[in-house]
């Protein structure tokens, strides 16, 4: 079943580089969006004036806020988060608080008005298990709480937790979607994500930093698939009550990708390999390897994705080009 058309969304994080793009693409369909977001990450920037577009600037921290506005629309989509594994690690206990009590209060008011909500989790959640393309039911293998990246995991697996908790003993209507790397244009290269830090690094004449030896791999996925993967979860009644991995399973390596961006920038700034150590601080933990296994959304919606590597690296660096000229703000 189909929500019935010209909804009105509610986007927690809506003006971060993945909130943006879902409302562009709710507006482009004939939907109402009000974002909610504390520009922490996320800027006013990335969001185009529309008539079915409204933006709030408060924070999910904000108990009063998030009820009236959850109030007001039909669908919550949450993506309110501390995210970037920067950011995570500088401020390890910002991040873990609003990850933690701002799911809690949008996830409340959802089941105070009876909302469906869907929780945007993170491919973090299966922690240092690299074996294989990971289904939804993996095992996580996480190292000590001591080390941040490990704490922003379980913080998002409170928020799953809490999700499906309301979802089986109170019938809140939730999905849950542990995204992937996501990557396209808007995504800044302030929060440490590797693609837009590449890129900037290629088209300004600096080194590219690889973390490590390079070869750890990742896939990544272009923003707009994913955007796509979402309308499809939020349009399918069958999606509620259900956990969904988002992403690619094209597998990269960190090293094979500074080349390609060498490649396509024309570069000439070369690879630098640095030591995590350097990069994120002692004790830090990296994953030598991250597939999702999307069956089980490829099962229900017919998604796969549609952009690949090259695509995404091209896209991404005219955006970076056209920002270098143009800063947004
Ligand atoms: N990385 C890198 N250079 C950078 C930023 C990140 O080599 O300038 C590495 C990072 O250590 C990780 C991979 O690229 O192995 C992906 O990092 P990102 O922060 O984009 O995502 P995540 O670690 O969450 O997969």
């Amino acid at each position: 079943m189909t929500n019935s058309p010209r909804s009105t969304y509610l986007l927690t994080g809506g003006s971060g580089f993945i909130g943006s793009h879902l409302a562009d693409a709710l507006l482009a369909r004939g939907d109402f969006v009000v974002v909610l977001d504390n520009l922490s990450t996320g800027r006013l920037s990335n969001l185009r004036p529309h008539p079915r577009l409204r933006f709030v600037q408060g924070s999910v921290l904000d108990e009063l806020m998030v009820d009236e506005l959850v109030h007001q629309c039909d669908v919550v989509v949450h993506l309110a988060a501390a995210v970037g594994v920067k950011l995570i690690v500088e401020q390890p206990l910002h991040s873990f608080t609003t990850n933690i009590r701002g799911s809690e209060i949008v996830i409340e008011a959802a089941h105070r008005y009876r909302r469906k909500i869907l929780v945007t989790s993170t491919s973090e959640i299966y922690g240092k298990n690299s074996s294989g393309p990971l289904p939804e039911d993996s095992d996580r293998v996480l190292g000590s709480p001591c080390v941040v990246r490990w704490a922003y995991s379980t913080a998002k697996a409170v928020d799953e937790i809490l999700a499906n908790a309301y979802h089986s003993e109170r019938g809140l209507p939730a999905i849950i979607v542990r995204l992937f790397n996501t990557v396209g244009p808007r995504q800044s290269p302030a929060y440490g994500m590797v693609i837009p830090r590449l890129v900037r690094q290629a088209i300004t004449g600096v080194p590219l930093t690889v973390y490590g030896d390079g070869t750890q791999t990742r896939c990544f996925a272009h923003v707009r698939d994913v955007v796509d993967a979402l309308l499809r979860l939020l349009d399918d009644e069958r999606a509620v009550g259900q956990t969904f991995n988002i992403g690619s399973g094209d597998e990269v390596s960190i090293l094979e990708l500074a080349k390609l961006v060498t490649e396509l920038t024309g570069s000439t700034s070369g690879i630098d390999l640095v030591p995590y150590a350097e990069a994120y601080g002692t004790g830090f933990e990296d994953m030598t390897r991250r597939v999702p296994d999307t069956t089980r959304l490829r099962e229900l919606t017919g998604w796969v994705p549609r952009r690949t590597l090259d695509d995404i690296l091209v896209e991404t660096i005219a955006d970076a080009r056209a920002e270098l000229v143009n800063p947004r703000r």
